[in-house]
């Protein structure tokens, strides 16, 4: 069945509890300092449910290099094409705005910058240790590309020393073709392992609903541990626009619970698992 010939799943009663926005307190705040500082967020790109919760607590999840993706994957909701020149002054932009926001744990995720030779991480690098300097005590999650699977870049962000890195299997192995644009499941792995071999606190989520079965999640969960992965995050895959991947199937919350349960067990530090769990959903229970 071609991806326009699918249904569209109605949305269930558990993914709209929380669409209505607050109209004024921290959440108008949050965005009137982002928009002042002309910065992005994964979270307004991503179009992610929890908006209202994450911005009227003072979180946000900060996206740098730009607004404008290399790739296409079929799942997200950020624009591809071709990306803007590099603002340098980026960093110190985002860094101000994490010491106004009053943010103890900050999340930072870029774009894919495959136009760049350096895949973006002079910039990378740049941001941490600006939000580092103008923010001590600050802890920090790095969501990271895939860099191509080059070490010497991942190695970099290594060296800048947030205090998680996560990356983002999206999907499970079979799935990962069709859905992500060039990435590959086990060159992702790949970068999890080298993240989980330098102590950091590795992490990797995957999104459920997209056509994989109970046993692929399984198989996905093992896959991650081998490589060390501490923290696995599960949400609900949500299509962001007719031209993205239909929704295939709504996992019910106690769906979701048990593979929390079974990722626990499994061996996992933390799991995070439910329909609205975006992979920065409440990051900072995340640190050691
Ligand atoms: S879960 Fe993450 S992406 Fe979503 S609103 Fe919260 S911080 Fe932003």
């Amino acid at each position: 069945m071609s991806m326009s010939e699918k249904k569209h799943l109605r949305l269930p009663e558990w993914m709209k509890m929380k669409s209505r926005l607050p109209k004024d307190g921290r959440y108008t705040e949050v965005r009137r300092l982002l928009e002042e500082n002309q910065l992005h967020t994964i979270c307004t790109s991503g179009n992610c449910p929890n908006i209202g919760e994450c911005w009227s607590a003072g979180t946000a999840t900060f996206m740098i290099l730009g607004e404008i993706c290399t790739r296409s994957c079929k799942f997200c909701g950020v624009k591809t094409g071709k990306p803007l020149e590099v603002d340098i002054e980026e960093p110190a932009r985002v860094a101000k705005s994490i010491k106004m926001m009053g943010i103890l744990h900050a999340v930072i995720t870029s774009v894919d910058r495959d136009d760049l030779e350096d895949r973006g991480t002079t910039l990378w690098v740049q941001t941490i240790e600006e939000i580092k300097r103008i923010n001590p005590g600050v802890t920090m999650e790095t969501l990271i590309p895939d860099f191509d699977g080059k070490p010497h870049l991942i190695e970099r962000i290594i060296k800048a020393g947030p205090e998680v890195i996560s990356h983002n299997l999206e999907t499970v192995k079979r799935l990962s073709k069709g859905v992500r644009s060039k990435a590959r499941y086990e060159l992702s792995l790949d970068v999890i392992r080298q993240v989980s071999i330098s102590k950091i606190v590795s992490k990797s989520g995957i999104m459920l609903g997209l056509g994989e079965t109970s046993e692929e999640i399984l198989e996905t969960m093992d896959d991650l541990l081998e490589v060390g992965c501490q923290v696995f995050t599960i949400g609900q895959y949500m299509q962001p626009t007719r031209d993205h991947m239909p929704v295939d199937e709504w996992i019910t919350p106690e769906q979701f619970e048990e593979y929390r349960k079974i990722g626990l067990a499994k061996g996992f530090r933390h799991v995070e698992s439910h329909p609205l769990v975006r992979s920065s959903y409440h990051a900072e229970k995340h640190i050691k």
